[in-house]
């Protein structure tokens, strides 16, 4: 479950042991369910199994309201496509910070649709600033919103190498903007949406556009005449993404679309409608399968290969819309480089880390033995400069090289402990 507003579930002070039994024996339950944790965020029935257990036992009403499940009638299950490694907006993170409130992950970060944070146009970030590892949200047991689950660095921190970017596209900032807003107004939203006055809104979309001509309407929007046949005259519900053409090309917008606002909508002008045709998505059912020009890709990873900032198999596989396994199938021995090289660039990254920060850690641990201190962690971590905190990996095996540098250098102070 990702935080929206202001959500803490720490214990209260008290005698009682936190998590309670019954929210561990829900942690059990879940993890030997099929469901992958990143679903408590979406729209399926773990998210309201998780967000009702826990309303029930801290008292914060409507916590389904920090997951998807207030569009679960208008948006079909499989049709919210959920990230499966977390993605944040570093930017968003260091901002939580400054203000002096706990960095927390947003709720639109767990959707595949949002690439980007709007609000600081850059775009979503996988990987840790410090270690560069991926998936640093989501696989360990015990999260701490904001810092790697791998190496403890602040997420919200300066990249050291910059990976290569590419540049945002004007329809992925549109697609995060629709989502954004989508978040922000179920905060408020009274009553559940509800499939039919979302097909009814389709319907009087269709006959202000269209003259009520689903199969022209599907055309426009860039979806099969059978999708939005399904709509109308069975049970079927949209996915997000079938939603989003509606509303880019209609200009109604995704939130006034699912939440059945059309009053005040007029269709789209013949210059609007030029503008829109931008977002509008290829019809799936023109172009089933998408060509992949291999050899363009071979040049690709060549230059990936040989670029002066080494760049992981995954970013490699984001960039060229690849997967990762198709990359190995095609191109084993360069796609293997591109990883070797990478690893290779994040193992030096950690020594040279640790080189930069030596002469801190021991004018550190000078002061706190002169201090008459002991020699842990949160003596050091107090006397570090923040960014040297950061960049350390495996703090505990570096604090007993200092300790071991320290105690032979100063006999006298054995006030020492880790
Ligand atoms: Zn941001
Ligand atoms: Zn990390």
């Amino acid at each position: 479950m990702t935080r929206c507003g202001t959500l803490r579930t720490a214990p209260a002070c008290g005698s009682h042991s936190w998590p309670p039994p019954a929210v561990m024996k829900l942690f059990r339950r879940f993890a030997d369910s099929a469901d992958r944790p990143c679903s408590v965020s979406s729209a399926r029935s773990a998210a309201l199994t998780w967000s009702s257990a826990l309303s029930a036992l801290t008292s914060i009403p409507r916590l389904d309201r920090l997951t998807f499940l207030p569009w679960r009638d208008v948006i079909s299950q499989n049709g919210l496509p959920i990230v499966s490694k977390g993605q944040f907006c570093p930017q968003c993170l260091a901002e939580d910070q400054a203000a002096g409130h706990a960095p927390y992950f947003r709720l639109t970060w767990e959707l595949k649709t949002v690439s980007v944070c709007p609000r600081h146009r850059v775009r979503l970030s996988q990987h840790c600033p410090c270690c560069g590892k991926d998936n640093v949200r989501h696989a360990a047991a015990l999260v701490v919103p904001g810092w790697c689950t791998k190496c403890g660095a602040f997420l919200g921190g300066q990249t050291r190498a910059a990976e290569p970017e590419m540049a945002i596209e004007a329809v992925e900032l549109w697609r995060a903007r629709q989502v954004y807003e989508l978040v922000r107004v179920q905060q408020s939203v009274e009553q559940a949406p509800s499939r039919d006055m979302l097909v009814a809104t389709i319907e009087h979309i269709i006959g202000e556009m269209d003259g009520g001509q689903a199969t022209r309407f599907a055309g426009r929007v860039g979806l099969s005449k059978g999708t939005v046949h399904y709509w109308l005259k069975s049970d079927k519900t949209p996915t997000l993404d079938a939603s989003l053409a509606v509303a880019s090309q209609s200009g109604i917008g995704l939130s006034r679309l699912l939440t059945g606002q059309s009053q005040g909508w007029t269709p789209p002008t013949q210059g609007q409608q030029l503008a829109l045709t931008l977002f509008k998505p290829e019809c799936r059912s023109k172009s089933p399968a998408r060509t992949i020009d291999w050899e363009e890709v071979d040049r690709q990873l060549q230059k990936f290969l040989h670029q002066p900032n080494p760049v992981s198999v995954r970013e490699v596989s984001r960039q060229l819309g690849i997967e990762v396994r198709q990359l190995y199938l095609r191109d084993n021995q360069t796609t293997r480089q591109i990883g070797q090289r990478w690893l290779a660039y994040l193992r030096r990254r950690k020594v040279a880390n640790l080189q930069e920060a030596i002469p801190h850690l021991e004018s550190a641990g000078k002061e706190v033995l002169m201090a008459g201190k002991s020699l842990n962690l949160r003596e050091m971590k107090a006397r570090l400069p923040h960014e040297v905190t950061q960049s350390i990996q495996g703090f505990y095996g570096v604090l007993k090289d200092v300790r071991l540098r320290l105690v032979g250098e100063s006999p006298e102070h054995h006030k020492i402990s880790v």
